[in-house]
């Protein structure tokens, strides 16, 4: 059985992140979307959002499941069995720190590979971080995220154009 980790803060899961699910998922048996509990940061939303999100976005892909997970990453792959760590890269400045956190992982568990997804092109711009920045100034975010993820970061973000966002889709559902 092929098992696979995708760590990362996923504030929020973005289309990219989905893109590199659902092609890492069509590789293995059990790809784990493990959903890092920082405690040195201050996400948007907290793990069991992010977790309940990623679920949500990945319902059409029956292999896929998410989990949050504090700690090393090598430690969370272990206890789920896995062989694999899933990561996705976008440009040269990715690359630097994903290279630097593969090889340290591979020295403390040279059983566990990292697999690395070079983005969609389309997705090559695309971070959560970005989408927070576009959100919270009334920008429009669903271009990059999955409908329902959109709606939760409107929420976060009750700007005017926001909050009239958010009447219209709920218009448009009744
Ligand atoms: P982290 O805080 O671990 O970087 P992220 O949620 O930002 O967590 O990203 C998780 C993984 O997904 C990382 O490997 C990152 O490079 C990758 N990733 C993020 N956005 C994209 C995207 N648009 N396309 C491809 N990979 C992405």
């Amino acid at each position: 059985m092929r098992v696979a980790v995708y760590p990362g803060s996923f504030d929020p899961i973005t289309l990219g992140h989905l893109n590199i699910m659902e092609r890492a998922a069509s590789m293995v048996d059990r790809l784990i979307v493990g959903v890092l509990n920082n405690q040195a940061k201050t996400p948007l939303f907290d793990t069991s959002e992010r977790v309940a999100m990623i679920e949500e976005a990945a319902r059409s892909l029956p292999n896929v499941t998410a989990q949050p997970f504090e700690g090393l990453t090598i430690d969370f792959a272990r206890r789920n069995g896995a062989q694999f760590i899933v990561r996705g890269l976008r440009a040269i400045t990715d690359f630097e720190y994903e290279l630097q956190l593969a090889q340290t992982n591979r020295i403390m568990a040279p059983e566990i590979d990292t697999i690395f997804f070079t983005t969609e092109l389309k997705y090559a711009y695309l971070s959560s971080s970005t989408v927070k920045e576009v959100a919270c100034f009334g920008g429009e975010i669903e271009y990059f995220l999955p409908p329902s993820v959109a709606a939760r970061v409107y929420e976060k973000y009750p700007t005017q154009e926001n909050m009239k966002r958010i009447a219209e889709a709920s218009h448009e559902q009744n």
